[in-house]
């Protein structure tokens, strides 16, 4: 019997892993035909162990910035659509950094909200909602960033979640140690993490809390016989890159810059808290009936905050978190799904983030319908898939470098279109030649750059997209 012809007992677990602005070039494992130098800086032998028994897809995509692909993982929307374009975090107060001469659009800066009749806001329900009437346990565990501080959409309860620990409104941890309570003197409270008192004091960190608060509750649903849905999504390795003691050791004796070496211990972590997971629920008898995807919700951090030379973590990808270059959007991808995704197999084709939720949906037997998101499990079966993505970013991000702009773009084929809102220009790119995007063939492929053009623009007025306003009051220019 297929999984999803399985009976309600028999229902998958499901199980996403979800890592906070992990680049595509930041593990051991290789998303790509080549093993770089960066994959043999980091050490993630359980996430290598992950694609070895499943599958790992080279061309996986998220957003900029954390808020829309964690909406998307929820929803299965595009956030050209839900409006919630940019990282939220207040009531009713956009984090946009002004730009010269341009206005954001009025967009929807409180995020993910349960109620139906909020401009905009998304209604339909939920992952974890649709799941949970097919008889999940529903759990969130660590960093939400859904909602903002002071709406229903912060509280992930709210959202269809039957359990939550640690998860509110903001996208980083004060601290990620239990000895200061995972908050910071002189830092704004709204940054502390909330929910864990009981470890406040110990010598423990937060990657490691959080693992074992998941493996808690899975296990108490494994006891109650009840399929869980597991939404662990770590606060790592988003700022502050703090020394995590118990791991940095390895890394500074390889004589990386501090920074760095704090930074492969964040993301050595993680990786430990993925072994620990599988570990448990192969002891328990539950591995070979729970999917395990495993994510990360934008490109690695690059602007700032890191050791080394800006704009440089995630090459060959150009630029980084912020950026809709590929070191902003493309990040690690992979399943685990016996039966269905071959151990060992290599998915190719792109795919999105918002793919998450169709695959689960289904794979639970729940309703799932969306608008953007694609069953991924036709291309774990082989199937070849010809489809066009997009990105909205309407939005000065706040720190500057390549493709860190107000921007939308396509990827369409090998073609890479990316179109500049305040330069009204776009730029072109080859990437089957061109990974880098170093040479912009706009100039010297025109009729390509106008087919993407069109497509581009067919899709954010289908989506009725809001679109930045120029300052002196002439009309925006379209792609
Ligand atoms: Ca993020």
């Amino acid at each position: 019997m297929g999984v999803h012809a399985a009976s309600a007992a028999q229902k998958p677990n499901l199980v996403v892993f979800l890592v906070d602005d992990l680049g595509w070039q930041d593990v051991s494992q290789p998303f790509w035909t080549e093993r770089t130098a960066q994959n043999a800086t980091f050490h993630t032998p359980n996430l290598e162990r992950l694609c070895d028994e499943g599958a790992r897809f080279t061309q996986a995509y998220a957003h900029c910035v954390c808020t829309p692909s964690r909406i998307g993982i929820l929803t299965g929307e595009h956030p050209a659509r839900t409006g919630v374009t940019n990282w939220t975090l207040r009531k009713d107060t956009p984090t946009d950094a002004p730009h010269a001469t341009l206005t954001p659009p009025n967009w929807n800066c409180n995020g993910l909200q349960p109620e139906q009749g909020v401009d905009r806001s998304y209604s339909a329900p939920t992952l974890p909602q649709r799941l949970a009437k097919q008889g999940y346990e529903t759990i969130h565990v660590g960093k939400a960033h859904f909602g903002a501080a002071g709406t229903r959409g912060a509280e992930p309860l709210q959202l269809g979640f039957t359990k939550n620990v640690a998860g509110h409104a903001a996208g980083a941890p004060a601290s990620y140690l239990a000895k200061d309570g995972f908050a910071r003197s002189g830092s704004d409270p709204i940054w502390n993490v909330p929910g864990l008192d009981a470890w406040h004091g110990k010598d423990s960190f937060l990657t490691d809390v959080l693992t074992q608060e998941a493996i808690a509750l899975v296990s108490r649903a494994i006891d109650e016989r009840k399929p869980f849905f597991l939404h662990l999504a770590h606060y790592a390795v988003h700022t502050p890159i703090q020394r995590d003691e118990a791991r940095i050791a390895r890394y500074l004796a390889m004589g990386l810059d501090p920074k760095e070496a704090a930074y492969a211990a964040l993301v050595e972590g993680i990786d430990d808290s993925l072994g620990a997971l599988v570990e448990f629920l192969r002891a328990r008898g539950a591995l070979d009936n729970t999917v395990i995807v495993f994510a990360s919700d934008n490109g690695g951090l690059s602007a700032h905050a890191r050791g080394g030379t800006p704009h440089t973590h995630n090459a060959p990808l150009r630029s980084g978190k912020g950026s809709a270059y590929e070191g902003g959007v493309r990040t690690p991808f992979a399943i685990r799904w016996p039966s269905v995704a071959a151990p060992g197999s290599v998915i190719d084709a792109p795919c999105a983030i918002e793919d998450v939720f169709p695959t689960l949906c289904n794979a639970g037997g729940a309703d799932a319908s969306c608008n953007y998101g694609q069953d991924l499990a036709p291309l774990l079966a082989g199937e070849k898939r010809d489809r066009d993505l997009f990105w909205h970013y309407p939005h000065s991000w706040g720190a500057t470098g390549p493709g860190i702009s107000m921007t939308s773009s396509i990827r369409s084929g090998d073609w890479k279109l990316v179109w500049f809102w305040d330069r009204a220009e776009c730029e072109l790119y080859d990437l089957s030649k061109d990974l880098g995007e170093q040479r912009d063939l706009a100039a010297a492929q025109p009729e390509t750059a106008r087919a993407l053009r069109n497509k581009l623009r067919a899709f954010l007025l289908e989506s009725r997209a809001m679109l930045p306003v120029r300052k002196d009051g002439i009309a925006i220019a379209m792609p």
